[in-house]
């Protein structure tokens, strides 16, 4: 597609609830807190909006995916002297202006990822979800339509167990490297 001036926050909220709400459907008894904080006047940078969207919407659903295993982990793991589970499942999703760019941060509270793993969530049909739950697609898709689509650069900040930062940076000028 082509590239138009993009209006990343509108694209941000607007991800975050259909992800919230396509999660809700699905998966009953599903709930948790999200969060936006998003810093105000973002210039808007051109993007092929769909498929930053995607890549958002990937980021969400991951997010919302790592929060629910974990509280379900959790519960599944209590016993009687531990039985009070006051995991409350988050994600918050920020966005900020850069020297160079827009940052976009996906921080979850949820499963979190293995140091070991970290470089292997990019590869195609890598995944850990029960067949039909993941394909595996949605972080090397990611990949490739942040860095050759658009010029920036995705990364991992995350400690197992405790959860997972998704950290989008796409330039001010967004050209194919
Ligand atoms: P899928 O979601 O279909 O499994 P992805 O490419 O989106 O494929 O993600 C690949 C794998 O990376 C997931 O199966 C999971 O193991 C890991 N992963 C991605 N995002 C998160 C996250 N926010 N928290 C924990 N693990 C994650
Ligand atoms: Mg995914």
């Amino acid at each position: 597609g082509q590239k138009e001036p993009t209006d990343l926050n509108a694209l941000i909220d607007e991800c975050l609830r259909l992800s919230y709400h396509g999660l809700r459907a699905q998966l009953r008894g599903f709930q948790a807190d999200y969060a936006l904080q998003l810093a105000e006047n973002l210039p808007n940078i051109p993007t092929v909006s769909q498929d930053i969207g995607r890549v958002l919407l990937n980021l969400f659903n991951n997010a919302f995916y790592a929060v629910y295993e974990k509280k379900k982990q959790l519960a599944e793991n209590q016993t009687e002297t531990h039985f009070a589970v006051d995991f409350v499942p988050k994600v918050t999703v920020s966005s900020c202006k850069t020297e160079t760019g827009i940052e976009i941060r996906v921080k979850d509270n949820g499963t979190g990822i293995p140091e070991a793993l970290k470089t292997k969530v990019f590869q195609p049909f890598f995944t850990t979800k029960p067949t039909g739950e993941g394909t595996g697609l949605g972080l090397s898709l990611s990949y490739e339509i942040i860095t050759k689509g658009h010029g920036g650069s995705l990364g991992i900040e995350s400690s197992a167990g405790n959860g997972t930062t998704f950290i989008i940076e796409l330039p001010f000028n967004t050209k194919p490297k």
